[in-house]
């Protein structure tokens, strides 16, 4: 398989060149095809798959360029580490677009993170707990999210944050991509997949 397979842009592929990625990993191959086809997707794939990738790249070919100031995609996850390494890649990924990316996590205020939100974005990569404190604050407008990924949800449901992610998702548009990452797949993680996802392809490595 090759990146030159999937319908990515110019950008994207000159981005994937740039960190020398010679060729899609297993997560990637299928998956990317099936985000790019509008599908509601669930992935199963450990982190080092390149499993952040198969999400970000298809994400940021949807997105193509900012474009309105309300945010077009969101993606959570568990802790602030991993939102930061979700940024990165879409930092990287997206080094030759004009996409906007704000970061939302606790540990530290939120009146920083509430301003870079007023001043317009298209991605934010957010913890449940400190994406509703910002909505709460009345910065964040919801209705334009068209893709939602939860990223690492086994570790979001071990953490407690189900009734948080709910709530979350009562924000959103019903009509919207939904894609689901786990590492693990247990009866009560597949549970929790399909409330999060319609018609979803699953996709394993
Ligand atoms: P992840 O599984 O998302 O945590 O990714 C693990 C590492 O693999 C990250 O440092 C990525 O930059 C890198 N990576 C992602 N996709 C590829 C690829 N197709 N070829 C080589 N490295 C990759």
């Amino acid at each position: 398989a090759s990146f030159q397979n999937f319908k990515l842009n110019k950008q994207l592929l000159n981005a994937i060149k740039d960190l020398g990625y010679e060729k899609p990993s297993e997560i990637q191959v299928k998956a990317i095809p099936r985000i790019l086809n509008g599908h509601d997707v669930i992935g199963i794939a450990q982190t080092g798959t390149g499993k952040t990738a198969a999400f970000v790249l298809p994400l940021i070919m949807k997105l193509k360029y900012a474009q309105s100031d309300d945010p077009r995609a969101l993606i959570l996850a568990p802790t602030r580490e991993l939102v930061m390494q979700v940024y990165e890649n879409i930092l990287e990924l997206g080094k030759y677009t004009d996409l906007r990316t704000v970061c939302l996590y606790g540990g530290i205020g939120p009146k920083k993170q509430a301003e870079e939100v007023a001043q317009g974005c298209d991605i934010i990569v957010a913890t449940p707990g400190r994406l509703l404190d910002i909505y709460n604050a009345g910065v964040l407008q919801t209705k334009q999210i068209k893709t939602f990924v939860l990223d690492e949800a086994d570790r979001m449901m071990d953490m407690g944050f189900m009734p948080q992610i709910r709530k979350v998702l009562e924000l959103l548009p019903m009509k919207k991509q939904n894609l689901f990452f786990s590492a693990t797949f247990p009866e009560k993680v597949e549970k929790y997949a399909h409330e999060f996802t319609d018609f979803p392809e699953k996709v394993e490595v």
